[in-house]
């Protein structure tokens, strides 16, 4: 009999999707540098300025406020270092690329569900107005659904800008950047059905953008460095097909649901964010009794991909930022198991994890 295997781990790098395989295959065959003013060149660039179009479309603003890179780390990193020195307000559930970037800046607490505590929000900004304010539109952990639009407002009226980091919201639910405020937002092409190394940041009209790399006349003068071309013209072709498929990808929550009830006929499950608006493919849980790295593994020899919080610090097994964030007091080795279906994710997958999940808790669980 053949192993079964089942990929749930979208969140932290989801399947290339076939529209995106074959547009970078077409842009493989095709030699020229973008920057070239030739004929190869100019059809290097067509490819990249057809996927601007297409990611501007899809936020509803035109090609020139699109710069591309080489994804959300970089993305963050570029929009919060332009205001190392200035006050910045970040939330405490942001992905490390953004807590971690290197410049100093005051975490916005969250509430035991994860989302932004916006009364707290509104006192830290009534005292002394910051120069930025960053919050995720969808956590990588636990999926929750951050108001950003609210929190945009908040910004404004201070005179804040506000950057919203929209790697886990972009082809999963609809919005524009007019709708939810932002001035700055960044985008992963990996996590949409593209492939890894390849992102980029949305800006307002009239916004000015901060530079990272120095050293080309790239985008606009904004980020130096070819273009990886395969990858944006693979980016262009995931997101067409994502934002064409949003509708379906709201049905995942009937497979995410069937999971959860399954999960939590065990009394030694936690699931984080349940009471508030999440996405429809996150699930983070911790079980108690028996450490996230133990259970990961024990998924894994079962052909089952999960991760232990962000897939950036599975391997640490140590409790995460999000949960420590949302008040949940743990032992250090339970790190939240994460369970991400993707736009791929079959019953068959729920099938495998419900069967692997209740030999595991005969096996491991005292419950
Ligand atoms: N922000 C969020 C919310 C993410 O989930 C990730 C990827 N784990 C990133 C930023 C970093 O994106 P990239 O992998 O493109 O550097």
């Amino acid at each position: 009999m053949t192993k079964q295997f089942s990929y749930l781990d979208h969140n932290a790098t989801t399947s290339i999707r076939p529209e995106a395989r074959e547009a970078i295959l077409h842009a493989l065959d095709e030699t020229g540098n973008p920057s070239s003013v030739h004929n190869f060149g100019r059809g290097a660039r067509k490819q990249i300025e057809t996927a601007r179009k297409i990611i501007a479309d899809a936020l509803d603003v035109s090609a020139g406020q699109v710069f591309f890179n080489s994804g959300a780390t970089e993305g963050n990193n570029t929009i919060l270092k332009g205001f190392a020195g200035k006050r910045v307000l970040c939330s405490a559930v942001e992905h490390l690329s953004s807590i971690d970037c290197g410049i100093q800046m005051e975490l916005i607490p969250v509430t035991s569900d994860g989302v932004v505590d916006i009364d707290e929000l509104k006192r830290m900004v009534a005292s002394n107005p910051p120069a930025l304010i960053s919050v995720m539109m969808v956590n990588n952990e636990n999926g929750v659904i951050q108001p950003v639009t609210e929190i945009s407002k908040i910004a404004k009226s201070v005179g804040a800008l506000f950057h919203c980091d929209a790697v886990q919201s972009f082809g999963r639910i609809p919005f524009t950047r007019e709708a939810i405020g932002a001035d700055y937002i960044t985008l992963s092409s990996h996590k949409i059905g593209g492939t890894q190394g390849t992102g980029a940041i949305i800006i307002a009209p009239n916004i000015h953008l901060p530079k990272l790399i120095e050293g080309g006349g790239q985008e606009k003068r904004m980020r130096g460095g070819t273009e990886n071309v395969p990858g944006i013209a693979g980016f262009g072709a995931a997101a067409k097909a994502a934002i064409s498929q949003l509708e379906d990808y709201q049905k995942l929550s009937v497979l995410r649901d069937r999971i959860e009830t399954e999960l939590l006929k065990s009394n030694t499950v936690q699931i984080y964010g349940r009471d508030v608006d999440r996405v429809s493919n996150t699930i983070s849980c911790t079980v108690d009794g028996v450490a996230s790295d133990t259970l990961l593994m024990a998924f894994d020899i079962e052909g089952i991909a999960l991760s232990a919080g962000a897939a950036c610090s599975s391997g640490t097994t140590r409790m995460s930022h999000v949960l420590t964030a949302m008040g949940v007091q743990g032992k250090p080795d339970r790190a939240p198991l994460r369970i991400s279906l993707g736009w791929n994710s079959t019953e068959k997958d729920v099938e495998h994890f419900i069967a692997v999940w209740n030999t595991l808790r005969t096996r491991l669980l005292k419950d």
